[in-house]
């Protein structure tokens, strides 16, 4: 017998129409290319995303068509999430940290028919425009006055100028839930990038299920600072999560410096920020000296790569800042676990909390995990057992577009490519990226443990460990250590450093290596593979 509920398609447009109407004037503010704070409301949000839509049809775009940004955290990019998808196309946000070849492949393998840019990536747009062979119209994200008169690009166009032209009455038009709404490549450290396309029904789910408080804790009485980009994954979906619940929106757009940052949490009131741990390397990095506090941020999402005890307890002790380590990936859209404690941890001791809170977390509702063996049975939920870690969920891919890489499922679940722990009450900790590995006489050493201890050295800006090749233990790790400016630290203090700390002798690395920078990836994230390249010709000591 089928339920006598009302069915409606879980639409990207409904959320625009929610906030339009029930939180109209809530605040977006935007830290601009141009260089000033903007400011406008929810109001204006949703009368500009209906021009954007009306532009789109005098552009002659179809149902499904792909449009491309290039564009920081800001305004008019949250305009295009709703104007893009709620119109039916389908937003694909580029990384501008891609290689501009990168670039040009997955715009042709998109076929992005239109490319939108903040004015700060037009030297990009020079570099690939000729080469993207599908793109009819670009767009600069601009008054019709700014745009650069010999930028070389055929029959550039202004935004402003765009939108200026249409009405912003639409009628967002009702169809499919399934349908895609926008994509995102992964950053395709091995192989081509493959590109996670993500569906109305999936984003709007992952939205309510990231608002959750055991989640992201998102309200109509935040200001919420999303430092993580719009254009990787979403910016873990809080555009789509702000609109649903009436939050304030802060956007830093290019400034990402721990002084600009600073300045803008304080300046609008920001409750609530979310990034990867180098971003927030920089901002307490620039606090701390400058012996700065904060006056109204409370909590802080913090994952894309495992967060440092050391960051967690600076944010937690000397700031009061909450933590909320979270995990996820392109494929997960991208939210997968966050950590928060349950009631019977409550009365835990401030130690023993900090140990579940160095945890990557428990499943939110909509993922279900798993972790088996090299022989693909299921694991014991035990906190010691690791083995790939599997997911499954309504917002998780099924498969790559255009079927690239075949089906990536095992048995209905996608294997994440990470390997991870899970204790008895359900936090999973990773332990390393399958591919980063470090095997040792037969026994595993996990390179987040190693580069933690070294990162909460003072003197440590920055830590990758990776395996050495080594005749008897097969590998060894080590440590390479970028040091803070102006700090000193020898290789024996630093192997020194790992006396005394939680892990076992053996697993202590063999040595330290300095080096300038680590190499990142357009994610930020460390690539280890450009690392051991780099150490190619580096011999472990005493072979
Ligand atoms: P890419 O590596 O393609 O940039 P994602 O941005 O989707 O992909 O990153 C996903 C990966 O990042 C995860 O599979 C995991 O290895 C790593 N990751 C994300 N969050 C965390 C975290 N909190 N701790 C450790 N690793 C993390």
């Amino acid at each position: 017998m089928l339920g006598l509920m009302q069915s409606q398609p879980l639409l990207i447009s409904s959320l625009i129409h929610f906030a339009e109407r029930h939180h109209g004037d809530a605040e977006i503010v935007s830290r601009r290319v141009e260089g000033d704070l903007h400011r406008y409301t929810w109001r204006d949000v949703a009368a500009r995303s209906r021009q954007v839509a009306n532009t789109l049809d005098s552009l002659k775009l179809g149902f499904g068509d792909r449009v491309a940004t290039l564009a920081w955290n800001g305004y008019r990019h949250l305009e295009l999430y709703f104007g893009v998808s709620g119109s039916g196309r389908v937003l694909h946000t580029i990384n501008p940290r891609l290689h501009p070849d990168q670039i040009v492949w997955i715009a042709n393998h998109a076929e992005d028919q239109v490319l939108f840019f903040d004015m700060s990536f037009l030297p990009i747009v020079q570099a690939v425009h000729a080469r993207c062979t599908t793109v009819k119209h670009w767009v600069a994200l601009c008054d019709a006055d700014k745009l650069p008169a010999d930028s070389g690009i055929p029959n550039l166009l202004s935004y402003e100028a765009l939108l200026g032209q249409q009405p912003t009455g639409y009628a967002w038009p009702s169809f499919d839930e399934n349908c895609a709404s926008s994509m995102c490549y992964t950053s395709g450290t091995t192989g081509n990038p493959k590109a996670a396309l993500y569906s109305h029904r999936s984003t709007i789910l992952h939205a309510y299920a990231a608002a959750l408080p055991d989640v992201m804790c998102l309200s109509a009485r935040d200001a919420i600072l999303p430092v993580v980009p719009m254009f990787h994954v979403n910016a873990w979906g809080i555009p789509y999560s702000a609109a649903l619940t009436g939050a304030k929106l802060v956007f830093p757009g290019p400034a990402l410096d721990g002084k600009s940052v600073y300045e803008l949490i304080e300046a609008e009131k920001v409750s609530y920020a979310a990034g990867v741990p180098t971003v927030w390397q920089m901002l307490l990095g620039h606090m701390k000296p400058n012996n700065l506090r904060f006056s109204t941020l409370k909590r802080t999402v913090i994952g894309g790569s495992a967060c440092p005890p050391a960051m967690i307890t600076a944010f937690n002790d000397d700031y009061g800042v909450e933590v909320l380590h979270a995990w996820g990936m392109t494929e997960m859209s991208p939210l997968g676990t966050l950590c928060t404690l349950k009631n019977k941890h409550l009365s835990l001791s401030d130690a023993d909390k900090m140990k579940i809170r160095l945890k990557q977390g428990r499943a939110i509702y909509g993922v279900d995990m798993k972790i088996v063996g090299d022989d693909g049975t299921e694991l014991p939920w035990d906190g010691k057992a690791f083995g790939d870690l599997y997911v499954k969920g309504p917002w998780i891919v099924r498969e790559y577009f255009k079927g690239e890489g075949g089906d990536p499922l095992k048995d209905g679940w996608f294997p994440t490519g990470d390997v991870a722990t899970i204790d008895p009450d359900g936090y999973m900790q990773i332990t390393d990226r399958s591919k980063d590995v470090i095997k040792s006489g037969g026994e595993w050493i996990s390179s987040i443990d190693i580069e933690n201890i070294a990162v909460a050295h003072p003197a440590v800006a920055m830590a990758a460990c990776v395996g050495m090749p080594h005749p008897k233990w097969d590998e060894r790790p080590i440590v390479a250590v970028v040091k803070k400016p102006g700090a000193e630290v020898t290789r024996e203090e630093l192997l020194e450093f790992y006396k005394g700390k939680a892990v076992a002798k053996w697993q202590v690395p063999d040595d330290v290596v300095f080096v300038e920078a680590i190499p990142l990836g357009a994610t930020g994230k460390m690539l280890k593979t450009r690392l051991r390249e780099m150490l190619k010709d580096y011999k472990l000591p005493g072979l």
